[in-house]
């Protein structure tokens, strides 16, 4: 076995990380992390800028045609760097989604605006009661001649505050089972109706409930076909689900073992030398291995032409649940001091373990419930029956 990467991807790599070095300062980093919005408008701009929103797609749509390797190869060098790339996220998936299921009119106009850099977009699938099962979206969308009126709410739309479309799964039919009746649009953020309220969750995350009142979208902004928005769901979960939180597991670690190298005990030894400690930061390490390898498995399944469903989803399991544990530990191992936050006098690793602590919590939520990924792989990964 060959677990070696390709020159390219490995220069590929080298040219990423020399550009985030640079532009990843330690401002972007205490300002992502004093707002919550893990998102930065300069720093996404100086991405798109490198072409790097659409550095997968092919030449012909404006992208890059770099491999799933390579692709793989920039996430990781993202979340490793500390970038606040939430948005990068997002406005990829929205326009790779509007690429494959889009009209001629939305690749022209939103496609590129998103890729520039100057248009930023929000996810606006979960409700109150349609989290996991999202498909029992309540919002409703009724037609009116060429347009189509929107009543409803929906929860955690992060990045609303700043995102200039909305990618909103809304219900047009009641008739049908619920799969059936659900359609999706891309909607101007600044369309009457539209409000956001900030919600501020304990993992410091800043989100929004949205909340949408006779909003009136013509129908151009529709993507897919009418009742045909499940299919358009289904595109672009596909971009969703990996184990981008690797890079979150590295840098935890790394706080770990800077604080555990420089700290000294009651006796003045140095607290690395307990081997109960380097147990602790050998077992981070371990399981931050098994999510390295991983993601890299799916990113190979995917340069072989294979979908990696599963695969993507057992890394994004693996990962979002050693994070919890690891934190969980390492959080442990710092005592009192480990519970100060980040800025406080006598913090421990400055606070970022108690802050990872703090965030790691929501991963396990966000981009599909371990539950639900636990469902995944049971019944498509290892053709167990339906659970009831
Ligand atoms: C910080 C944050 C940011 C978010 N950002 C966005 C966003 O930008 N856009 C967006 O649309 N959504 C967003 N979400 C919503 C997120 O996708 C949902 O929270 C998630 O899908 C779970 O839905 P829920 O919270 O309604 O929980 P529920 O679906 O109500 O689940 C509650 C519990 O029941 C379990 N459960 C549910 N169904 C099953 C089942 N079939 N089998 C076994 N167990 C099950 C779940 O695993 C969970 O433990 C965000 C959430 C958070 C916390």
């Amino acid at each position: 076995m060959d677990f070696s990467l390709p020159a390219e991807v490995e220069d590929f790599r080298a040219e990423v990380r020399t550009f985030l070095a640079e532009h990843v300062t330690a401002e972007v980093i205490e300002r992502a992390h004093a707002t919550g919005t893990f998102h930065d408008w300069g720093l996404h701009r100086k991405i798109a800028a490198k072409g790097w929103l659409a550095a997968g797609w092919p030449e012909e749509y404006g992208g890059q045609g770099r491999s799933p390797l390579e692709m793989n190869a920039l996430s990781e060098e993202m979340y490793l760097s500390g970038a606040p790339v939430d948005g990068v996220g997002v406005a990829g998936l929205v326009a790779h989604t509007l690429l494959l299921a889009g009209t001629d009119w939305q690749k022209r106009t939103i496609v590129p605006r998103i890729l520039s850099g100057d248009a930023m977009c929000c996810l606006g699938y979960s409700e109150p009661d349609a989290g996991s099962d999202v498909a029992a979206c309540a919002t409703r969308a009724v037609r009116d001649g060429d347009e189509w009126v929107v009543d409803g709410q929906k929860m955690f739309t992060t990045l609303a505050h700043e995102a200039h479309y909305v990618f909103l799964l809304t219900r047009t039919n009641l008739d049908v089972p619920k799969h059936k009746g659900l359609t999706m649009f891309v909607v101007p953020m600044d369309t009457a109706g539209i409000e956001v309220t900030p919600v501020h969750t304990v993992g410091g995350e800043r989100t929004n409930i949205t909340f949408y009142t006779d909003v009136r979208v013509e129908d151009r902004y529709r993507v897919g076909e009418v009742d045909g928005g499940w299919a358009v769901m289904m595109t672009a979960l596909v971009f969703e689900r990996n184990s981008a939180w690797y890079g979150e597991c590295v840098r935890l670690l790394d706080h770990a073992v800077a604080w555990a190298g420089e700290g000294r005990d009651d006796r003045g030894r140095r607290i690395i030398d307990d081997p109960s400690v380097r147990e602790r930061l050998a077992r981070a390490s371990i399981g931050n291995e098994v999510s390295n390898l991983l993601g890299w498995k799916a990113a190979w399944m995917a340069s072989e032409g294979t979908l990696p469903g599963v695969e993507g989803t057992m890394a994004k399991l693996f990962t979002t649940e050693h994070y919890q544990r690891a934190a969980d530990d390492l959080i442990d191992l710092c005592g009192p001091e480990g519970l100060r936050r980040h800025g406080e006098d006598g913090a421990a690793a400055d606070g970022w373990i108690e802050a990872a602590y703090r965030h790691c919590q929501v991963t396990t939520i966000y981009g599909g419930t371990s539950e639900i990924c636990r469902g995944i792989i049971a019944e498509r990964g290892l053709g167990l029956p339906r659970a009831r």
